[in-house]
């Protein structure tokens, strides 16, 4: 079997930087331990570094990738032991992806759009049972970042509140063809029970985190004076002259219901 697509240039818009290192690929695959029966769903597969092994192990995959030339290649390749969505896994509707499954999502993820990409995910939370993702390192250390941490923001609340995260291990840039510029990180990303959730509006909640840490260096009295008086923001058990930085994702939630709280009574 080809080990990749003969003469395939790596295509920058697409964010294509393919794994090489045998070593790399081995640890990724160690860490998402496919078992038979998983419904595993790989988010760009590329040439396959990560398909063959998860094909080889359990025998099918299904796979969501942009590239028309690899996707095309990919069918040839695997035959019916590849489910392939040929389609821009940003505008796909996940519910869609195996309906009534519940789904193991990986992926040597495009820097490009790492971050939407997350966000787009959370749809389909509920149905989710982990998620293993190749991403810069700088975005899963901003991910697991705890409060108080510089590099504690929007993302690390938005996705702390839905998912259990774990920083697995760093990977070289020299694991890759062509290599990046920065160094990557494998995180885990475990959906939490969606009983066991905060009760929040979901809209509410990412506006006022957005707000929050639009200005993450003025205290929340003057970041979120379009959302709430100094008093809402005590009366939600948060200090007003304190800095979105320091916030735990709780107090986000409440933070949000107090304003929903303000915005119904107006009405
Ligand atoms: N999994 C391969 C590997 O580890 O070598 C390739 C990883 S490469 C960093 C990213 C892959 O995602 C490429 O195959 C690229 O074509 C694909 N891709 C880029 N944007 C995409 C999108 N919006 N939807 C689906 N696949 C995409």
């Amino acid at each position: 079997m080809q080990n990749g697509l003969q003469g395939h240039r790596a295509r920058k818009r697409f964010g294509q930087n393919f794994l090489h290192d045998e070593h790399w690929i081995g640890r990724i695959i160690a860490a998402i331990a496919p078992q038979e029966d998983d419904a595993i769903v790989e988010i760009g597969p590329g040439q396959a570094a990560l398909t063959r092994k998860i094909i080889e192990a359990i025998g099918h995959e299904t796979a969501v990738e942009i590239d028309r030339d690899l996707a095309a290649w990919l069918k040839e390749t695997f035959a019916e032991k590849l489910t392939l969505i040929e389609a821009d896994a940003l505008k796909l509707d996940w519910q869609t992806v195996l309906p009534g499954q519940k789904l193991r999502i990986i992926g040597n993820l495009p820097y490009n759009i790492s971050s939407p990409l997350l966000f787009h995910l959370t749809a389909v939370a509920d149905r989710v049972i982990d998620q293993h993702f190749m991403l810069q390192k700088e975005v899963v250390d901003r991910m697991v970042a705890d409060p108080g941490s510089k590099v504690y923001g929007r993302l690390s609340v938005m996705l702390q509140y839905r998912y259990r995260l774990q920083k697995m291990f760093d990977v070289p840039p020299g694991a890759f063809t062509p290599a990046p510029k920065v160094t990557s990180s494998i995180v885990r990303m475990v959906p939490k029970a969606s009983e066991t959730l905060l009760p929040v509006d979901n809209e509410r909640f990412a506006g006022i985190v957005a707000a929050a840490f639009n200005q993450r260096r003025k205290t929340l009295r003057n970041a979120l004076s379009d959302w709430l008086t100094q008093e809402d923001i005590e009366a939600a058990g948060v200090n007003p002259s304190a800095r979105a930085e320091s916030l735990p994702v709780e107090a986000f939630v409440r933070l949000a219901n107090t304003a929903s709280h303000v915005t119904t009574d107006a009405a």
